[in-house]
């Protein structure tokens, strides 16, 4: 893997409107930068900003700050049809594969859309499409069937052989094993990291599942309320997290033996993004909170080698005047 940047997030913010006409920060001021050959892992709870910051990188959803570049191309909020060739480079697998595939048109039919936009010959991209259903472990016949002769597991590997169908550099891919069953996510998860490495490609895993995380990625990074708040090479964050909620996460996550899961132990719920808790946003749930946390901010900043948000890992411990965590 190289530290070649193929996909960089600055300061990123993505604001939306609720029904009931409330302003959400879905995601606040996240920087982040994917590498060529890298499959970085991005976590944290249901809610905490990770879908909506995958949907943005991709260009699905409008950013309301920072900037987003694709192989040094700026990524706009465009529908796939309006989308430069460049930036069909950038896929996204969607958690329900319903959701990307149409249920009353034939499979094949759907995956030859994308190469005739483009001009190839429809044979041509019929046999491309019955070569990559293939590659996902399904047959060819599957071209002439519809969505719901298919599994869950296979509809998602038809998924990601029709987001291979334009030779994609960087898939993400959000939650694409938390609607299947057990063996089913070890399979797709694995035809995943298989892909990645065949086709030279990068991708973001987006999961609520640290341990699916933690065998196939490189790096991780961590959000909470739609912040980043720590980052780093896999085996590190798993050996010694930083954050106190990085911490609580791998706490959480079931023993390898199967047994002894451990719920999150942390007071509450992710408060509501609509009104975020003042200083660390993390403060009403820490377990080692001290009394300058409900004020101030804390900033991505590295110590150590170790980049984290937390006033007792940065800010404090370089004034001198906290312990560490
Ligand atoms: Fe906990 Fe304070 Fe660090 Fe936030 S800044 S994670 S509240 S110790």
């Amino acid at each position: 893997m190289s530290e070649q940047p193929i996909l960089n997030l600055e300061d990123v913010s993505v604001t939306y409107k609720r029904a009931d006409r409330s302003k959400v920060t879905a995601v606040s001021g996240v920087n982040l930068t994917l590498n060529k050959g890298e499959i970085l892992g991005l976590v944290g709870e249901s809610g905490c900003g990770k879908s909506t910051l995958g949907k943005a990188a991709v260009g699905i959803l409008p950013t309301s700050g920072g900037e987003i570049t694709f192989n040094g191309t700026k990524v706009e909020p465009l529908n796939r049809s309006m989308r430069s060739r460049e930036l069909l480079k950038l896929q996204l697998i969607f958690q329900d594969p319903y959701s990307s595939l149409n249920p009353r048109r034939k499979i094949g039919d759907q995956l030859i859309d994308g190469l005739l936009n483009y001009g190839v010959d429809e044979d041509e991209a019929r046999e491309s499409s019955a070569h990559l259903l293939e590659r996902v472990g399904l047959s060819r016949s599957s071209l002439t069937k519809y969505t719901h002769q298919f599994s869950g597991g296979q509809r998602q590997r038809i998924a990601i052989a029709r987001a291979l169908t334009l030779q994609p550099e960087v898939i993400i891919a959000d939650e694409p094993i938390s609607a299947l069953d057990a063996s089913a996510q070890a399979q797709v998860a694995n035809l995943l990291v298989e892909l990645v490495g065949e086709l030279g490609m990068s991708m973001i895993f987006i999961s609520h599942d640290l341990s699916v995380v933690r065998q196939i990625s490189d790096r991780t990074a961590v959000m909470y309320l739609g912040k980043l708040i720590e980052i780093a090479p896999t085996r590190e964050i798993w050996d010694s997290p930083r954050h106190p909620y990085t911490k609580a996460l791998i706490q959480a996550i079931p023993k390898p033996d199967g047994k002894g899961f451990l719920p999150l132990e942390l007071p509450g719920d992710v408060p509501d993004p609509r009104l975020p808790p003042s200083g660390c946003r993390f403060h009403p749930r820490c377990p080692v909170a001290v009394a300058e946390c409900s004020v101030r901010e804390p900033q991505m900043a590295q110590t150590d080698g170790r980049w984290s948000s937390c006033l007792l890992n940065n800010e404090l411990r370089i004034e001198g005047s906290a312990h560490v965590v």
